[in-house]
């Protein structure tokens, strides 16, 4: 069965009451060409999740949000559970972004749980991995991958799962690698969710590059083998970009 694409954004602490405006601007031009082609999914800050969905679903965009606790509730102020963002309308959750395991300390141990969760309560878990600046100048970017994806990712996972392949050292900041760091990466990637899930289920598992990617870059980006989409940070904040991004599925 072919992957079908999968373009993300990324809203990260971005985003008020006005910014609805830009969801639905993006399910008004997610047409019936682009539907065919690929799957859109905007992940704005936990406060707008439920006030989104009436709009994504008009929109047929999926919606997910950015974190969630490994617990189906308790006492754990401030934090919000897999549960409650499936309740809320979500369908996806992103978990082990390089923000949250630096700003979070969040370990491989601490993702796989919040990736469990996720499956637990019906999500797809959108699991990071990347290297940073040093560890690639150090040529070590294969081997701390290959140890995030095995930590990270839950050995058998009942359901789907996404893995989001984001150079630390290329979020935010223009740099993007080139072509075939991505293509070596991504397949690289995929051996080791194979040598993780086993089954042949590697093969099924969506890949997505992210990473500074911005209209004028991702046709180039996403027609890499093993990339299956993108993740899709500071250029997902409004529909004409997040737009003109997608349109490389076109
Ligand atoms: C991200 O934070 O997931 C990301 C890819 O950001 P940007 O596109 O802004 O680099």
């Amino acid at each position: 069965m072919p992957r079908r694409p999968l373009v993300a954004g990324n809203w990260k602490m971005n985003g008020l009451l006005a910014s609805l405006a830009e969801i639905a601007a993006m399910g008004a031009a997610y047409d019936d060409v682009l539907k065919e082609k690929a799957e859109l999914i905007v992940c704005p800050p936990a406060t707008l999740v439920g006030l989104a969905v009436e709009l994504t679903a008009r929109g047929a965009i999926g919606l997910g949000a950015q974190d969630c606790h490994p617990l189906a509730s308790g006492a754990h102020t401030g934090d919000i559970s897999a549960e409650m963002l499936k309740n809320a309308g979500a369908s996806y959750v992103i978990v082990g972004h390089s923000e949250r395991r630096a700003d979070h300390a969040e370990t491989d141990a601490i993702v796989q749980a919040k990736a469990t969760a996720a499956l637990r309560a019906g999500l797809t878990p959108i699991i990071c991995v990347g290297e940073t600046r040093a560890e690639r100048e150090a040529g070590d970017a294969l081997g701390v991958v290959g140890a995030q994806i095995e930590g990270s990712l839950p050995a058998d996972a009942p359901g789907t799962i996404v893995v989001a392949y984001e150079p630390v050292w290329a979020i935010g900041t223009g740099l993007t690698p080139t072509l075939a760091d991505v293509a070596q990466m991504h397949a690289f990637a995929r051996e080791r969710i194979e040598a993780r899930l086993g089954g042949g289920k590697g093969a099924t598992v969506r890949i997505l590059y992210g990473g500074s990617v911005k209209p004028a870059n991702a046709r180039e980006l996403m027609g890499v083998g093993n990339v299956d989409g993108a993740l899709v940070g500071g250029a997902s904040l409004t529909a004409k970009d997040f737009m003109a991004i997608a349109d490389a599925y076109r």
